[in-house]
């Protein structure tokens, strides 16, 4: 009799379109470039992916953890998951004669790490990503994906005004969400979902947009069942062309008492230290400020309560107007928060970047730096991280220690953060 043929089983990386916020981690970490998206969805190139996983951890919403036993032949095509509206069901397998399912399903799992990586290159040594993927050890455990893109929760508008200068191109708004009885469980770093009304160019509901919450898990009012958000109202396309964001603008024209679909909550490693003494480097431009202004809130409420260690923020923005809280940050006691705003369009003075500042107080940075207590924070715009990272070696360099050292400890130990987009 003639001997079946060998049946190539993949196991094939997909990503959930019912759960995926698409916020593009995934594509930025991937060290091979198998990710891509389109206007619907975010796909894993079945060629390319060599299942090393670094996608995984960072992933806010773990929609990026799914994964199909198929034929190699047979493996669904990135043309096809641009396509979806939901994940496939998973397909039986045509098992090869005289072979068993558990011979099979063995055999896939040894086909990502084998076939796979024949094929292509080995993942870099270096780390995807220049934060860490482990939240610091004291987090408080957060709760994730508890409304969904189908079971979204309704909360009720109770504030929305301006926090920046009337007179700047610069419209960031504040706004209060409400949600009444309902839990909505949240931690200071991590984000929302918000379901903007209407369809896209394709007639497709719009994605949900993510947002930061700006105000400390008791509420923005202590005691409160609500959060607070900061959002910036996108009128330009990162090239400067004029375009409409289609969240931003609804968030920023809400009234109150208007309702809004909310998913999430999102994030688990973004998060504050929970225990004593515990320092706080934050780095932040613009919206960045809004998780920023969550962790400093939750100090100050913490304050007399509880031993609170040191504070120390490095703010960017053009000028102080388009700085949102300006007022309100500028009265918090210095010996609680060490305050430096980098400014680039100030009049009169010279342009600073938040890169700067970091190296003009390399002493207070160092000794932050040394401490095993402190852990960084860094949240605003995608181009800073590198600016941000230079800046820190420097300080560590000059003093004459080891950069690459200290970096490997702060991603391992999750004292090292970045939320950029
Ligand atoms: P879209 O309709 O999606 O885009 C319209 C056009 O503007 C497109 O060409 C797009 O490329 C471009 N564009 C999109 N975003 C920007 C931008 N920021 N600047 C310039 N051009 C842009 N935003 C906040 O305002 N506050 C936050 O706290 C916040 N937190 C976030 C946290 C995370 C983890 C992530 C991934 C994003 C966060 N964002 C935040 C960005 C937010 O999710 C939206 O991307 C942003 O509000 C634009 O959405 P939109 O629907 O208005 O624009």
């Amino acid at each position: 009799m003639n001997a079946p043929l060998p049946v190539e089983v993949l196991k094939q990386h997909l990503i959930d379109p019912e759960i995926c916020i698409r916020c593009n981690t995934c594509e930025e970490t991937c060290p091979v470039d198998a990710i891509t998206h389109d206007a619907n969805n975010y796909v894993v190139d079945p060629d390319v992916c060599n299942g090393c996983m670094a996608c995984v951890p960072p992933c806010p919403t773990g929609s990026i953890d799914n994964w199909r036993l198929v034929v190699r032949a047979e493996a669904y095509t990135v043309q096809e998951q641009f396509g979806w509206e939901e994940l496939p069901q998973e397909k039986s397998l045509p098992l090869a004669a005289g072979a068993s399912s558990a011979a099979v399903d063995a055999a896939g799992a040894s086909q990502v790490a084998s076939a796979g990586m024949a094929a292509m290159p080995a993942p870099p040594v270096t780390p995807p990503t220049p934060g860490a993927t482990v939240p610091p050890w004291s987090a408080a455990h957060p709760y994730v994906n508890l409304y969904t893109h189908k079971t979204p929760i309704t909360a009720t508008v109770v504030g929305n005004y301006r926090v920046t200068g009337a007179d700047t191109e610069s419209d960031i708004h504040h706004i209060v969400l409400d949600f009444g009885e309902q839990l909505f469980p949240v931690l200071e770093g991590q984000s929302i979902g918000i379901l903007p009304p209407g369809t896209d160019a394709q007639g497709r509901p719009h994605h949900a947009r993510q947002y930061s919450l700006a105000s400390p898990r008791d509420g923005e009012r202590a005691g409160y069942n609500n959060l607070s958000l900061t959002v910036k109202r996108v009128t330009q396309d990162h090239g400067g062309a004029a375009a409409h964001g289609v969240c931003s603008n609804y968030l920023c024209d809400l009234a109150r008492n208007d309702t809004v679909q909310v998913i999430g909550p999102f994030g688990h490693t973004f998060l504050m230290p929970n225990h004593p003494r515990a320092n706080l480097i934050m780095i932040c431009t613009g919206t960045g400020s809004a998780p920023m202004r969550a962790m400093t809130e939750r100090s100050r409420r913490l304050l007399g309560a509880a031993d609170v260690g040191k504070l120390m923020l490095f703010f960017g923005a053009r000028t102080e107007r388009e700085l949102p809280y300006f007022g309100p940050l500028m009265k918090l006691p210095r010996d609680f928060i060490d305050i430096n705003l980098a400014l680039s369009r100030e009049p009169g003075q010279p342009k600073r970047y938040v890169q700067d500042l970091i190296r003009e107080r390399a002493e207070p940075v160092r000794q932050l730096l040394s401490d095993r207590n402190t852990c960084i924070y860094v949240c605003g715009l995608k181009g800073m991280e590198v600016g941000v990272l230079d800046a820190l070696r420097d300080v560590v360099v000059q003093s004459g220690e080891d950069w690459s050292i200290l970096h490997d400890a702060l991603r391992r130990e999750g004292r090292l953060h970045f939320e950029t987009y």
